[in-house]
């Protein structure tokens, strides 16, 4: 948390007459790249960006100058009503920056370039690139050359002459259009490659039109929303097909919770779940968690998605008092029992992969602790599972259920940390049997005396 000083300052030089007003685009494919790393990378002197979840076509552009799009994903076409967006952007002065590459088949960016006038094509750019009429160094991921009409003017081409980044003028603004390659990707904002010449070119354009500083400058959030059981959906016109079955998954995921679990979701931790225009990379912040809507090739593929729903919902079981070790094992292992309840055969394989890519490290499962701070990943996932299938075995059935209604019971929403210890005393009252010496069996270095809630069975 920062304090109020670090965020008085960051205010105050963040609002240091900023030049360029910039919405980067994630509604049509979320990446973390485009989720405020172009920025840092191209723009952070410059201006303040924000960014756009919402659909385009309802985005207010008002107070902006710059417009970052990507190719998008095939999933979500870009909506014709976005695309007038767009060109009403720009033609009033906006500047539109299209970072996009032709390939088979076509990404939606394609039909935007299209409306621009240009064509992507599928013609690889043969390095080196030169900037046109300059001599700066220009430093390429590969990508395609462009097909352009006479109205462009062409700013880097490749070594076949044929042009990679170009822009023109559209009534008062401009587009920018050139090949993804040309710019940085990376998440951790580590490469801004090119912004020795980037930077100065999308500032010369994007201040063609004025902003003001003062005035609201604010991107937008998805749109819709819907009360599914104890979570709120969140979606945009482009991702509404996704919410839709992904409600009804959620619908049918949720009994099975409450059936393995033998209890309701923990009080309060009413979630959004956000649908992530991507195939890949949620995330979880506060009360919201972002699934990514075509995860695992959903919905052609349900498993990977019940998985996902069964497990992101699963930590609304577990919290407020993670379980240590096995915060994440345990929610996806929940989401692997759902799926063994759907009777879906991928849940199995699943669980027997890990079981056995844990056993690469611990073949029996009594040697490695995996507490230990080097203990590697698998082997924590896998003896996690080992540690669950187990106790079912000796103590079921529903010994999973039995254990989440005594924690229900024993442990305070307002207890300050959950250690080991008390999971495992936890355990022990619930199958009503002293399970320290079994754990410590396993390598789990645990101690009754650590924790208050172990009282029974000794
Ligand atoms: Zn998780």
């Amino acid at each position: 948390m920062p304090s109020l000083l670090a965020l008085l300052v960051a205010l105050a030089s963040s609002t240091d007459a900023p030049r360029v007003h910039s919405i980067s685009d994630i509604s049509q494919e979320f990446t973390f790249y485009m989720d405020g790393r172009f920025h840092t990378q191209y723009l952070k002197g410059v201006g303040r960006d924000e960014r756009n979840w919402g659909s385009l076509a309802r985005l207010d552009l008002s107070n902006a100058n710059l417009l970052v799009l990507s190719e998008g994903d095939p999933h979500v076409p870009y909506s014709e009503a976005s695309m007038e967006r767009v060109l009403a952007f720009a033609k009033d002065g906006g500047t539109v920056l299209l970072m996009a590459d032709g390939r088979d088949p076509m990404p939606p960016g394609a039909e935007l370039a299209k409306r621009f006038g240009a064509t992507l094509s599928t013609v690889k750019a043969a390095k080196p690139l030169t900037l046109v009429g300059a001599s700066a160094d220009v430093e390429y991921r590969g990508g395609s050359v462009l097909e352009l009409g006479p109205e462009w003017t062409v700013v880097v081409e490749d070594a076949q002459k044929q042009p990679v980044l170009a822009r023109r003028a559209l009534e008062k603004g401009t587009v920018l259009l050139g090949s993804r390659g040309l710019f940085g990707h990376q998440p951790d904002a580590k490469d801004p490659i090119n912004a020795a010449w980037v930077t100065p070119l999308l500032v010369e354009y994007a201040t063609k039109k004025a902003i003001d500083p003062q005035k609201p400058f604010t991107g937008a959030f998805a749109e819709h929303a819907r009360e599914v059981g104890p979570l709120t959906l969140e979606f945009t016109d482009g991702t509404q097909r996704f919410a839709d079955s992904i409600a009804n998954e959620y619908t049918a995921v949720r009994p099975h919770l409450v059936a393995l679990t033998g209890v309701e979701p923990s009080a309060g931790m009413i979630k959004k779940l956000l649908i992530l225009p991507t195939g890949g990379g949620g995330f979880s912040s506060g009360e919201r968690i972002a699934i990514a809507a075509w995860w695992g090739g959903y919905p052609e593929h349900r498993y990977p998605m019940v998985e996902l729903i069964a497990h992101e919902a699963g930590h609304s079981w577990v919290l407020p008092q993670p379980e240590p070790l096995w915060n994440e094992p345990i929610a996806t292992y929940l989401g692997i029992r759902v799926g063994m309840r759907l009777e879906m055969k991928e849940a199995k394989e699943t669980l027997e992969r890990q079981l056995a890519a844990g056993r690469k490290h611990d073949p029996d499962y009594t040697k490695v602790d995996p507490l230990a701070e080097n203990a590697p990943r698998d082997l924590v996932w896998g003896k996690s599972y080992f540690v669950f299938e187990e106790l079912e075995r000796l103590h079921g059935p529903g010994a999973l259920a039995k254990y989440f209604t005594t924690k229900r019971k024993l442990v305070a929403k307002e207890r300050s940390g959950y250690s080991m210890d008390d999971c495992v005393a936890v355990w022990s009252r619930a199958v009503e049997k002293d399970l320290f010496p079994w754990f410590r069996s396993l390598a789990f270095r645990v101690d009754a005396g650590r924790t208050e809630l172990d009282d029974v069975g000794r």
